[in-house]
């Protein structure tokens, strides 16, 4: 059950520290209603140092709350242990499981990597150059907690749900929800589900916000299957003519789709069974254990071949790819095919046999992943005539090997990317993870998609922002109340109740049209109204209880078990004195509440409660002239304390009421007109009490309901009608049933008030 608000507008800040017009180093804030949760903590491929990082001295850590890392690439991961050993930052960490897995080997293969590559000299831990330690790895890695797919997190009021992003292993997008706004952020996503990973999923509920990777801008991908052909295609005619093929790879993630595709193929062409296929990085076996470990979170056609047939087979032991660990056993003695990392040929294997086989034209070199801007892959796409050494600057290598790029990056392009948008239908969007000219195209084409929206109320707005540049956008908060506790209960019996009596209801018109059919087949005169359905929009009150942003709704007395909070009541107190007797006093109350309870009437004590919020006593042992009164209530509410000072009013005005003096002495009959048009007040009390137990009883009964002059109207279920009276609160009715629930409804009206009319349930 949730009550919800339009509050007044709040924003919402988006601040790309990095990964905002360009690919590299993703980091961004989101800001909400002072939570702040950060997405990503990559670094930049094609830079070194600490330049590679994001901007993070742009941004107080210190703030963030939760840091929500989507995959394991080191432009979403590496700087991580960064952030959480060497910077303020003090919030919760988290990423799948398989992301954390790998993200372990891959760090420390990345910080062993780029301790060779900026320092010459060797065994580097703890010099100024390394970006972080080894140490600060393990530290940090105890720290990370996981979420699984699908399942939900919260955590000081922001929410989360981890949802399958395809891409790599592991990946994930995230649907925040803060406050009641929603963001989707995307990651690094595919729509494509490939030999062992699942598409990205389109999440169930639609986000306001969506933060979406554009690294292909409006760039068309061919598809997977041309693409597989060109692979093995190239592959097949380079080997055939005596060559060597070298595919640079990224350690994880489209690698183990390649070697699929390859141990696939080999398995196909006994001609090439003689040719070794070498996959070459120190994080070989390791990645592939991991790999092994998590098939149950890959799609159905790896789940079921690693469960085939009984004997239990691993889809990722190859049959024929070797896995060596570096170039120390390679033999290059003829035609291979090497899949070695990393992917951008920045340094390590792949870099090593580029420069070796480089000058013979004989050889290729294919390109499989996203090749970053300043990387040798990037480089060589230019197709340049020499390369430079990595290790001898000074040199340089002729270039006449073959390049191809057959991009098997785990993207969407454009019209994915679209389709995908169409589908989560947000009504912002950011961009990130794109070069700006992609990220530009894709921006034009999507506004132009959505043109005919502009200046609807359905508008989409895209925005591409520039690293530390703020993005900030009005939302009409939504607020949402949970109700708790014995306010729960209640409604909940009340819609039990209305369940029986629905169920009572329609048995009584099932028996009623069996006799209709009986007596006349034709008789079309059946009243569908009958089968009316619970509705919704009742009014609800309690106490609003706001903690961070979630608001509960619950009663008084449930306020310390669901809050901890303590309560204090403040009680009021009146004393007063009256001439008139109690049967006076009672119909004056009467004509301007309807209904009031008489708890108590004995010897000494009169007693009665007004709406069930103000008591009135009457102290009989209290000799003197007229009536010795004490109103009380609790001011838990200003209608508490309006309806307490109505009652008073009345009460002080017995006494001076014509109607009061010609009623002590004539019948009661006479003097009703002149009682009624006393106060001007009273009257508009009266009628706001009926207005709001017909709207009760609309919302229960629907056209059922029919209001009549003189304060009076009809509820007609079936055959039966039920006659009410605003002002006494009689329900005439034959059938019980329907009496009941008439009266219960009635009863409610009288006893629910809407302090907090703005809230509605839905
Ligand atoms: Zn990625
Ligand atoms: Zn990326």
């Amino acid at each position: 059950m949730t009550v919800e608000e339009f509050s007044n507008e709040e924003s919402f800040k988006f601040f790309g520290l990095g990964g905002c017009n360009e690919v590299g180093r993703s980091c961004h804030i989101i800001e909400y209603k002072n939570k702040v949760i950060m997405l990503d903590a990559g670094i930049h491929p094609a830079l070194t140092g600490h330049s590679s990082f994001p901007f993070y001295d742009e941004y107080d850590l210190s703030k963030v709350d939760i840091l929500l890392i989507s995959h394991f690439h080191l432009d979403h991961a590496a700087s991580l242990p960064y952030v959480m050993q060497q910077t303020t930052f003090k919030g919760r960490v988290f990423m799948t499981q398989a992301t954390k897995a790998i993200y372990r080997w891959l760090l420390q293969d990345f910080v062993r990597v780029t301790s060779i590559g900026t320092t010459k000299m060797e065994g580097g831990e703890g010099q100024s150059s390394n970006l972080y330690t080894a140490d600060d790895i393990m530290k940090s890695f105890d720290r990370i907690e996981t979420i699984d797919y699908h399942s939900t997190m919260e955590i000081e009021g922001i929410k989360f749900t981890a949802y399958h992003a395809g891409h790599v292993l592991g990946a994930c997008m995230y649907f925040i929800e803060i406050g009641g706004l929603k963001v989707l952020f995307t990651g690094d996503y595919s729509r494509e589900e490939n030999r062992h990973l699942h598409a990205a999923e389109i999440p169930p509920v639609k986000p306001d916000i969506l933060i979406s990777e554009s690294t292909f801008g409006t760039g068309t991908l061919e598809s997977k299957a041309d693409l597989e052909k060109k692979l093995t295609n190239h592959i097949h005619a380079t080997l055939t003519k005596g060559g060597r093929v070298l595919l640079p790879v990224f350690a994880l993630g489209n690698t183990q789709e390649l070697l699929l595709i390859l141990d696939e193929y080999w398995n196909n062409n006994e001609d090439l069974q003689n040719i070794n296929v070498y996959y070459a990085s120190s994080l070989a076996k390791k990645c592939m254990a991991v790999y092994e470990t998590y098939t149950s979170i890959m799609n159905d056609k790896i789940r079921l071949s690693a469960s085939s047939s009984g004997h239990k087979s691993n889809p990722f032991d190859f049959k024929y790819i070797k896995s060596i660990r570096d170039l120390g056993k390679f033999q290059d003695m003829g035609p291979s095919v090497v899949i070695a990392a990393p992917g951008m040929l920045q340094a390590g294997i792949s870099r090593q046999l580029l420069e070796k086989w480089a000058p013979d034209p004989k050889n290729l070199v294919i390109l499989t992943g996203y090749s970053v801007e300043g990387t040798m892959a990037k480089e060589l796409l230019k197709e340049p005539h020499t390369i430079q050494s990595v290790n001898n600057p000074e040199m340089t290598i002729p270039r006449r090997i073959g390049i191809e790029e057959i991009s098997f990056a785990a993207h969407v392009d454009f019209q994915q990317n679209s389709e995908f948008i169409e589908k989560v239908s947000p009504s912002k969007i950011i961009l990130v993870h794109g070069d700006s000219v992609p990220m530009g195209r894709l921006k034009s084409a999507l506004l132009s998609k959505y043109s005919s929206r502009k200046g609807t109320e359905q508008e989409v707005k895209v925005f591409n922002p520039k690293n530390c540049e703020e993005v900030k956008i009005g939302f009409k908060g939504l607020k949402v109340a949970k109700v708790l506790g014995s306010l729960a209960e209640e409604q909940l019996s009340m819609l039990k109740k209305e369940i029986e009596t629905k169920i009572e209801t329609e048995n009584e018109k099932i028996v009623e049209i069996k006799e209709e059919m009986e007596v006349d087949a034709n008789d079309g005169d059946k009243n569908e109204a009958g089968v009316d359905t619970l509705h919704t929009g009742q009014f609800l009150s309690g106490v609003l209880v706001s903690k961070d942003f979630d608001l509960n709704l619950l009663q008084l007395q449930d306020l310390h078990e669901f809050t901890q909070l303590s309560t204090s009541f403040v009680k009021s107190k009146m004393n007063l004195r009256i001439h008139a007797d109690i049967s006076l006093m009672i119909y004056h109350l009467e004509q301007m509440f309807g209904y009031i309870n008489i708890l108590n009437d004995d010897e000494e004590e009169w007693e009665c409660v007004i709406m069930d919020v103000v008591d009135i006593f009457v102290d009989k042992t209290k000799t003197g002239p007229g009536l010795q009164i004490s109103v009380e209530w609790i001011n838990d509410n200003l209608m508490a304390d309006s309806l307490a000072d109505s009652v008073i009013a009345i009460l002080y005005s017995i006494d001076s009421s014509p109607a009061s003096v010609k009623l002590s002495s004539t019948t009661h009959t006479h003097v009703k007109q002149e009682t009624e048009s006393k106060s001007a007040h009273a009257k508009s009390e009266i009628a706001d009490r009926i207005k709001r137990i017909s709207t009760l009883l609309r919302a229960q009964f629907g056209d059922c309901l029919q209001d009549l002059d003189n304060d009076k109207a009809t509820i007609t279920i079936g055959k039966h009608v039920a006659k009410i009276d605003y002002l006494n609160l009689t329900v005439e009715c034959p059938s019980k049933v329907i009496k009941d629930r008439v009266e219960s409804v009635i009863r409610r009206g009288c006893t629910l008030t809407a302090p907090l009319s703005q809230f509605q349930k839905v």
